[in-house]
Parts: structure tokens; C-alpha cells; sequence
């Protein structure tokens, strides 16, 4: 009696279409049985696990172990999950029948072809030219509906969901717009390094998308229409961010409300995008930057702000102990503020950073309680508002330009190709970009006239300005007014007496 054959099982990635979708081991499993069936032995379990089945562009590194492996005996035959999905190429099935002649056997998990006969092999041919046939036409289906989708505004649906979006790729999801805007405020304008935005995001329960579902939750999913998925939500969870996902998950065109397709950006998405296009710019050219640089810490009195030094008017830059020298009461080196002379300065004024940020902050309290301060600011409110409007109403203009053209390209007008849209709206972004440059020089006006507030109230809204905050709370207290700080040294504790309302020289 003749030994067991020897068949390897062959697997693949499945798709939505295939005939039945199984998961790699259930596809093993279907072989398996057959392979007991046939009344032969498992060789090895054998998959190109996540290759596209229809691109011949993909080496399917387990296709050639197969071939070898039938080629030099080590295996008789194999049965292959779905065969006529799995033929991409005429010329794949002529190298097949070709090693067939050396008497090897492949079966279908349904139908056994024997490609020792003539009608077998012809069987065979047939179905490997409709697989090919359908393989090519559904590449171009699936390229040409990814264009046409994304033409449309719909985003192409990646193999999870992204960050700030529902799972169909371009419905705004609303409960995230506001902390992707926090988080792209904290890492643009706060100056906070990426690990607090990784922080702040799962305070607020949103994790990496890359969420690992479970089978069954998979199997449900797969199986709903892109209009029920947006209705579907699951249990299943999510890792925190890491900080390179969170980076590239903000770095995607969506969030300035571009749906992309390759290299070319081809429509826009409905509705108000997340984060302005231009503010995405200016974030995109920060993380590409900055990307594995810690960010620059701001301190409070260095640079544009209203704090000189008496002697030569310089502003001041700012030191760590170079003893590594430390607090008494915190568990830091000690910082001073300089008139640095290799800036420029005269070298003469030192002053310890909490010294003279504390006397700052006493000044900002003082200042902002008072009511001759709140009259102060409604008349600088009032001041703004009237500089800012020509701006305000240029950019409200461009947007509506643009709008036009979105929705031209969108709606498919006849003269509107992609390569026009791009290059008419990057010349309007640019514009829009310019006008908002110029409303940050003018900076905001306040929202509502301001009220004369108590000591206590600023102090709170001082504490928890954080650095950029405290600095522009600073520059509106006194409205821009310098201060000057005279000569003398790092360990004095108490400074009032050295800062001045006029420098030196026009004393
Ligand atoms: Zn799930
Ligand atoms: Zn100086």
C-alpha cells in the first residue's frame, strides 16, 4: 500500500467579496478537513498573510516555499482556500500545470482539479483566466472608486479609523473635534511637549485608533454597510497614544479637512474642517522640525516682553547655575535671568528667575485688578476691534472664494481640474495665511468688554495661564511699557527696589 500523500495547506488574506470570508486559521482549518477527507497528511500551513491576492506587484514570499517544496518532492500536492480568487495570473497556472507534470496534485477547498487529464488542466486554464480577468477588472474598479470617493470629499478608508473622524473617514466625529484643537493649542501656542498631548488625550478617554477588535467584533463590522458602521460602536479597547502615532495621526490632510488619495491631494471634505488649514501648516512644519527635539521651555522675562535692563536696555536672556547650584525649596538648578553680552548686553544685571517672575506676576495682579485697568482694556478692546476689521472681513472673503472652488471641484464643474483647484487654493491659502499673520501682530481682542476683577480672580487666571498665557497677560497689563531691571547680582531676594519705569539713559 502506498504512503498517505502529503499536502500542504495553502491560505490567504481575506477580502471583502471573497465567497466566504475566514480568517487565515479558519481557512487552515477548511483545508485540513479536506485534507483528512482526501485521506492525506498535513505537509505545512503555508499564507501571505495581508498581500493583496490581485496585485502582482506583491511577492508572496509562502507562494515560492510552496513551489519549492512541490518541486523537490517534499510535498505532493495542495490544497489551496477559494483557488479561483487565488489565481492572479495565466501564467501562474501554466507554471502550475507545468510542475503538475512531475505529478503533483492541487485541490480547491471545494473542487478537486487533477491536473494529470486533459479535462483537469483544461478546467483549470479556465478558471485561472477568469481569475484574472476579474482580478485586473477589479483592480481598476477599486483604484477608480477610491478616486471617485475621494473626489467626492469621502476619505479612503484606511485599516483603522482616523483620529477625529467616524469610521467611514469623513464625518467630523464632534465629541474629538475639541481635544485634537486643544491638543494642536498645547503643541503650537503652549509650547508643550508631546507626551502631556498623549496625557491629555487619554484623560479624556481618547486612545490610538489602532484598536486591536476582537473576532467576532471583526466579523460584525466587516459585515455592515459604511452607513450602519457609523451607528456602530464596540467595547473593544485602545492603547494610549504613542507619541510618534499621535504626531502622524495630526499630521493627516483630514484634520485640515483634505481627503488624499497617494501623492495628490484631490478633494474636501464636507463641513468645517477641524483645524484651519493654516494653523495645520504652521503645526506640520513644527512636528517636522521639531520631530525627537525636546521643545524650547519659555520663561516668563526673556525676550518680547516688556523687560529690559536699566544699564543698556537689552532684553534679557536667561541661565541655568552653572554649579548646577539648586533651589532650597524645589528640587531644580537654579536659573537667573541676564543681561547676556554675548547678546549684546553690558553683562552687568543678573537676576534669579523666581525673584523677578515673582515680582511680575505681584505687578500683572496689581495692574489687572485695578478699575483704572479695565477701563484701560476696554479702550484697547475697543481699539483692536476697529484694526482687526479690514482683516477679519478679507479673510471671511478668501474663505468664501474658496469655498467656491471646493465646491466646484467637488461637484465636478467642467474647467475645474485638480491641478487648477491646487494651485488656485494654495494661492488663496497663502493670502488667507498672510491676513491671519497679520491679525496674530494686532493679537486678539478680548471677547467681552472686561470687567474690573478682584485680586484674587486674576491671580487664579495667572496661575493657570501657563507660560505663553503669563507672557501675554504681562505685555496687556502694561501695555507693552517696559520695565528695567538695574545692576546686581543673582542672590538678592527681593528685587523691587532695582526695577525701574526709565532706563538709565534717559534718567
Ligand atoms: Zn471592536
Ligand atoms: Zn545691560
Amino acid at each position: 500500500m502506498n504512503p498517505p500523500l502529503v499536502l500542504d495547506s495553502y491560505a490567504r488574506e481575506s477580502r471583502r467579496g471573497d465567497k466566504r470570508r475566514l480568517s487565515v486559521t479558519g481557512q487552515h482549518a477548511s483545508n485540513e478537513q479536506r485534507i483528512r477527507d482526501l485521506g492525506a497528511t498535513l505537509g505545512r500551513r503555508l499564507d501571505d498573510q495581508g498581500k493583496s491576492a490581485w496585485n502582482p506587484e506583491v511577492h508572496r514570499e509562502d507562494w515560492h516555499v510552496l513551489i519549492g517544496r512541490l518541486t523537490s518532492g517534499e510535498s505532493d500536492g495542495v490544497v489551496i482556500f477559494d483557488l479561483e480568487r487565488f489565481l492572479r495570473q495565466v501564467k501562474d497556472a501554466v507554471r502550475i500545470v507545468d510542475l503538475a507534470k512531475l505529478g503533483f496534485k492541487v485541490f480547491d477547498s471545494d473542487m478537486e482539479f487533477d491536473l494529470m487529464t486533459t479535462s483537469g488542466r483544461d478546467a483549470f486554464y479556465k478558471q485561472a483566466v477568469a481569475a484574472e480577468t476579474y482580478s485586473s477588472r477589479l483592480s481598476e474598479k477599486v483604484s477608480r472608486g477610491n478616486l471617485q470617493r475621494a473626489a467626492n470629499g469621502e476619505g479612503k478608508r484606511g485599516r483603522y479609523r482616523a483620529l477625529g473622524f467616524e469610521d467611514d473617514g469623513t464625518t467630523v466625529r464632534e465629541s474629538e473635534r475639541p481635544h485634537i484643537r486643544e491638543v494642536d493649542r498645547m503643541i503650537r501656542q503652549g509650547g508643550k511637549p508631546w507626551r502631556e498631548a498623549v496625557a491629555y488625550l487619554a484623560k479624556h478617554g481618547i486612545f490610538s485608533t489602532a484598536i486591536k477588535h476582537t473576532t467576532e467584533c471583526q466579523e460584525t463590522k466587516d459585515s455592515l454597510s459604511a452607513y450602519q458602521l457609523r451607528r456602530y460602536a464596540c467595547e473593544c479597547k485602545g492603547e494610549p497614544f504613542t507619541e510618534n502615532g499621535l504626531q502622524k495621526a495630526m499630521k493627516s490632510p483630514r484634520m485640515a479637512g483634505y481627503s488624499r488619495l497617494g501623492k495628490n491631494l484631490v478633494g474636501r471634505l464636507p463641513g468645517e474642517p477641524i483645524l484651519d488649514p493654516p494653523d495645520h501648516q504652521e503645526l506640520l512644519m513644527l512636528i517636522t522640525s521639531r520631530r525627537g527635539r525636546p521643545p524650547a521651555q519659555i520663561f516668563l522675562c526673556t525676550g518680547k516682553v516688556p523687560m529690559r535692563c536699566w544699564n543698556c536696555a537689552t532684553v534679557f536672556t536667561q541661565r541655568q547655575s552653572s554649579h548646577g547650584a539648586k533651589y532650597a525649596d524645589r528640587d531644580e538648578v537654579k536659573r537667573t535671568y541676564l543681561c547676556d553680552k554675548t547678546a549684546g548686553g553690558c553683562g552687568k544685571t543678573i537676576a534669579d528667575r523666581y525673584v523677578l517672575d515673582g515680582h511680575v506676576r505681584d505687578s500683572v495682579v496689581e495692574e489687572l485688578s485695578s478699575a483704572e485697568s479695565a477701563e484701560e482694556l476696554k479702550r484697547q478692546r475697543e481699539q483692536k476691534m476697529v484694526q482687526r476689521a479690514p482683516f477679519e472681513k478679507e479673510v471671511t472673503r478668501l474663505t468664501r472664494i474658496r469655498d467656491h472652488w471646493d465646491r466646484q471641484l467637488n461637484e465636478g464643474a467642467e474647467d475645474m481640474t485638480i491641478e487648477r483647484h491646487t494651485f488656485l487654493v494654495s494661492d488663496l491659502n497663502r493670502k488667507i495665511k498672510e491676513q491671519k499673520a497679520k491679525l496674530r501682530e494686532i493679537g486678539e481682542a478680548l471677547a467681552a468688554p472686561p470687567e474690573a476683577e478682584s485680586r484674587e480672580a486674576v491671580l487664579r487666571k495667572w496661575e493657570a495661564a501657563g507660560p505663553e498665557g503669563q507672557r501675554a497677560m504681562f505685555k496687556q497689563a502694561f501695555s507693552g511699557r517696559p520695565f528695567y531691571v538695574m545692576p546686581g547680582s543673582s542672590l538678592d531676594t527681593d528685587i523691587l527696589d532695582r526695577i525701574k519705569a526709565r532706563p538709565r539713559l534717559s534718567a
